[in-house]
């Protein structure tokens, strides 16, 4: 049994999402200065690295992310290998992914997972879910969906994908570096913080296997 940390690490030079604030990580009281303990301060995005996103990231009339279901974070998890070539998740691709028929939490592991090792700026042309991709999703019986890239959708056509997934209650997972993964069944274990009437929330997320 392994525990594999798929979160990334949280400083001020971790991309993120065009517009978004970046990560300010700062110490603000220090021992060496006479200070009786260090302290940090840190203000970010909700959506900074390994995070969740909640309904109402794109609904406005959905659920926050201090009410998401802890059984729908926690439990078994499959990586699903996606080949390199592959740009789009589309109903095509994901019919071929050989996604098991049990699954209520999957993983995609693309070419994404490789970029966080070697690139430290916001990468336009990530893999993400296409619209029909979504449509295809949601006719199964998942409960979260992660990605390794900021977004489940694509750049520039957020919507659709989001909003399809969202108004069915799966929790999205964006963020997870797999790089160290193979894909695989695992026990997933997702905790977001438990932000008041937040859109979403940074994560630390295991998998064990
Ligand atoms: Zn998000």
């Amino acid at each position: 049994m392994k525990i594999y940390d798929i979160s990334l690490t949280i400083s001020p030079d971790l991309p993120v999402w065009p517009g978004d604030p970046s990560v300010e990580l700062k110490q603000v009281t220090f021992i060496p200065k006479g200070d009786s303990c260090n302290i940090s301060h840190v203000a970010m995005s909700v959506h900074t690295g390994t995070h969740v996103d909640a309904p109402y990231h794109f609904l406005n009339d959905g659920e926050t992310v201090e009410t998401l279901p802890l059984e729908a974070l926690v439990g078994p998890a499959y990586v699903i290998q996606i080949h390199d070539a592959v740009d789009r998740l589309t109903a095509e691709v994901l019919a071929q992914a050989e996604i098991p028929a049990d699954a209520e939490r999957i993983l995609f592991k693309t070419r994404n997972s490789a970029i966080w090792g070697s690139e430290r700026t916001f990468q336009k042309g990530f893999v993400a879910i296409a619209a029909d991709g979504a449509e295809w999703l949601v006719k199964r019986n998942l409960r979260l969906i992660g990605m390794d890239y900021l977004s489940v959708a694509p750049f520039g056509d957020a919507t659709d994908t989001h909003q399809t997934l969202l108004r069915r209650g799966i929790v999205l997972l964006e963020g997870v570096d797999l790089s160290e993964v193979q894909p695989g069944r695992y026990e997933l274990y997702c905790l977001p913080l438990k932000l008041s009437k937040s859109d979403g929330a940074p994560a630390r997320v295991v998998l064990i296997g």
